[in-house]
Formats: structure tokens, sequence, C-alpha cells
């Protein structure tokens, strides 16, 4: 059974664990007030310690998506055409 879920929040795109029977829950991040109802959901897992673990992912994941965005600007910068 699928007992929670996995929400991103619509304000700061920060990733939450909710109850499946909840309606709403606060984004801890930035304090909104989350319809679960109208959330975009990411998934639903059966058990609190597989939802951590699949939090984490998600986190580390984003986290290494802003890293390389960051790369790309760098690449970028050190990239510049020669000036003659
Ligand atoms: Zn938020």
């Amino acid at each position: 059974m699928q007992n929670y879920i996995i929400v991103v929040c619509s304000k700061c795109g920060g990733y939450l664990l909710a109850k499946n029977e909840q309606k709403t829950r606060t984004c801890p991040y930035c304090g909104l007030k989350i319809l679960l109802r109208k959330a975009l959901k990411v998934a639903s897992v059966g058990n609190a310690e597989e939802a951590s673990v699949l939090l984490r992912r998600l986190k580390e994941e984003n986290a290494a998506k802003k890293r390389k965005l960051g790369f790309k600007g760098d690449f970028k910068k050190s990239h510049k055409p020669y000036s003659k």
C-alpha cells in the first residue's frame, strides 16, 4: 500500500513528504500551505523509510542539475572569443 506521497512545492520547488490521507501540507522550506490534491506529485511510496531515501535522491539530483548549470556558466566565461 502506498501510504506516503512526495510532492513538489509550487512556490519554491522543494520536495516534501506527505501522508496520503492528508489534505494539506505546509512546505518546510517556504511555509506555503499546499493543497495536496492540486500539488505536483512526483512519487508515492509505501513507508516513511522508502520515502526519505527517495527524497534524498531527488534532492541530490536537483543539486547535481544545479552544479551542471553552474559549470556551463563557467565554461562560457572561460571560452570568450579572443580579442585581437
Ligand atoms: Zn515551498
